[in-house]
C-alpha cells in the first residue's frame, strides 16, 4: 500500500505537463506552526507545476504556480504565524500567481505535492525549517537518583486527522487530550518525567517522534491513537508493541498499512530508505527491549481493562514503524474505535480522556516499581515500597500471633 501511494505521488508530478492548459484553483492556506519548524499547505483543485525559491534583504520564501488562480469566492492570504510573518498573493503575467512567505530570517524550504486524502485534496506543502537548527544538549544528572522518562506521542496531527468519527471527531485531536492529561500525571508522579512528542496541532513524521524520545533518553515510549473500522460495531482497546516478524493478525496488518501510510503526509514520501531503515532497525532491536515493551504493554492493557471494554484480551504485535526505535521500549495504545458511534462519544468526554490517562498511567507505574531501571529515584522508591511492604506483613503477623 506505502509502495502504491509511493507510485501516485510520482505520477502527480508529470500530470500537470500532460494536462496542457488545465486551469488549477488555489482554494485554501493554511499555516500551521510547531516548535521547530513551519508548515504551509496550499490546497489546490488539482497537481499544479510550480517552482519554489528563496529571496534575501528582506527574507522571503517565493512559490510561483504555473496555469493557477485564487478560486473564485477570494481566498484571503492568513496571518502569519511561527517562521512565516505574512503570507502575500499576486496574479502574474501569464496565468500564474505567485505566493511570498515573508520570512524574519534565513530558513531551509523543503516541498511536496500530495494526493487527496480522507481529510483533504490536492495540496502542495511548504516546510520551513530555520536554516540553523538550535542543538540543545541535553544534560542528563547521573547521581545515581535521575528520572524515568515517558515520552508520549499523540498520533497524527496538523493536516493528518487520523480517523473520522461519524459525527466529526478528529483522532488527532482526542488523542492529544489523552496524552496531555497522561503527561500531568506522570509529571505528578514522583522520580517520573513526561515528554510529549506534539504539543500542538502539528504533524511530527514517525522519525522525528523517535528521535525526540532518544534524544531525551526515553525510558518508555507511548504512541496514543483512536482506531477505526467499517464496520461501525466493532469497538474496545487494544496496545499493540512491535512485531519483529510479519504481523500477528490481518487487523495489525490493516492498522500497520494506516498508520505508517500516515507517515507519507509528513512529507517523507519519496524517501525509498523508509523501508530499509526500518528494516535495518528491526534487526538491531534488541530482544531486550522488545519483551521490556511486552511487559509494560500488558499492565497497561490490565489497567484499560477496567475503564472500557477491550478489543483482545492480549497485547497485540504490529509491524509499525513508530515503534521501531531499537533501544526504547514502546507500545502502541489504540484507545478505542472512533468509527464506534458510543466509542466516539466516550473519547469526546474530558472525564473519559481522564480515566483513559489514568489507566495507562496506572500500568506505567506498576511495570516501573515491578522493572525498575537501575539509578533511578524511582528504583529506591521501589525497594522502600518493598521494605513497607515487608513490615507490614511483619506488622500483621505479629499481630497475628499475639491474638492467640
Ligand atoms: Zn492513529
Amino acid at each position: 500500500m506505502r509502495l502504491s501511494l509511493r507510485y501516485c505521488a510520482i505520477a502527480l508530478l508529470f500530470a500537470p505537463a500532460a494536462s496542457v492548459a488545465q486551469q488549477v484553483q488555489l482554494q485554501d492556506i493554511r499555516l500551521w506552526a510547531s516548535p521547530d519548524s513551519t508548515r504551509v499547505v496550499l490546497d489546490l483543485s488539482a497537481p499544479a507545476s510550480y517552482s519554489l525559491f528563496s529571496l534575501g534583504s528582506p527574507e522571503r520564501i517565493v512559490i510561483d504556480l504555473e496555469r493557477t488562480a485564487v478560486a473564485p469566492g477570494s481566498v484571503s492570504a492568513p496571518a502569519g504565524t511561527g517562521l512565516v510573518s505574512a503570507v502575500r498573493l499576486g496574479e502574474r503575467d501569464g496565468g500564474g500567481l505567485r505566493v511570498v512567505l515573508d520570512v524574519g530570517a534565513k530558513v531551509k524550504p523543503s516541498s511536496f505535492l500530495t494526493p487527496p486524502n480522507e481529510a483533504y485534496g490536492h495540496r502542495l506543502v511548504v516546510d520551513l525549517a530555520p536554516e540553523q537548527a538550535p542543538k540543545a544538549v541535553k544534560a542528563v544528572p547521573t547521581d545515581g537518583q535521575r528520572d524515568i522518562v515517558i515520552a508520549i506521542d499523540a498520533g497524527h496531527g496538523g493536516e493528518d486527522p487520523g480517523a473520522i468519527g461519524r459525527d466529526g471527531t478528529r483522532e488527532k485531536t482526542v488523542v492529544l487530550a489523552v496524552a496531555k492529561k497522561l503527561a500531568a500525571r506522570i509529571n505528578a508522579e514522583p522520580g517520573m518525567r513526561a515528554v510529549l512528542t506534539r504539543d500542538g496541532d502539528y504533524f511530527v513524521p514517525f522519525r522525528e517522534r523517535i528521535r525526540r524520545a532518544r534524544e531525551q533518553q526515553a525510558d518508555l515510549f507511548i504512541s496514543i491513537h483512536a482506531d477505526a473500522f467499517v464496520n461501525r460495531s466493532v469497538r474496545g482497546s487494544s496496545v499493540y508493541v512491535l512485531s519483529t516478524r510479519r504481523a500477528s493478525s490481518e487487523a495489525a496488518r490493516i492498522l500497520a498499512d494506516r498508520e505508517n501510510a500516515a507517515d507519507l503526509i509528513g512529507g517523507v514520501s519519496l524517501d525509498d530508505k523508509t523501508d530499509v531503515l526500518a528494516s535495518v532497525l528491526l534487526d538491531l532491536s534488541q530482544n531486550a527491549s522488545i519483551s521490556a515493551s511486552r511487559e509494560a504493554a500488558a499492565r497497561v492493557l490490565a489497567e484499560l481493562d477496567g475503564v472500557g471494554q477491550l478489543k483482545k484480551s492480549e497485547v497485540q504485535h504490529a509491524s509499525l514503524i513508530v515503534l521501531t526505535s531499537p533501544d526504547v521500549p514502546s507500545m502502541l495504545v489504540e484507545t478505542a474505535y472512533i468509527s464506534n458511534p458510543d466509542e466516539e462519544k466516550r473519547l469526546r468526554d474530558p472525564a473519559h480522556q481522564t480515566r483513559l490517562a489514568s489507566a495507562i498511567h496506572a500500568g506505567v507505574r506498576r511495570y516501573f516499581y515491578d522493572n525498575p531501571p537501575p539509578g533511578t529515584r524511582v528504583a529506591m522508591l521501589a525497594a522502600r515500597e518493598r521494605a513497607g511492604d515487608k513490615v507490614a506483613t511483619g506488622a500483621s503477623v505479629a499481630a497475628t500471633v499475639g491474638g492467640t
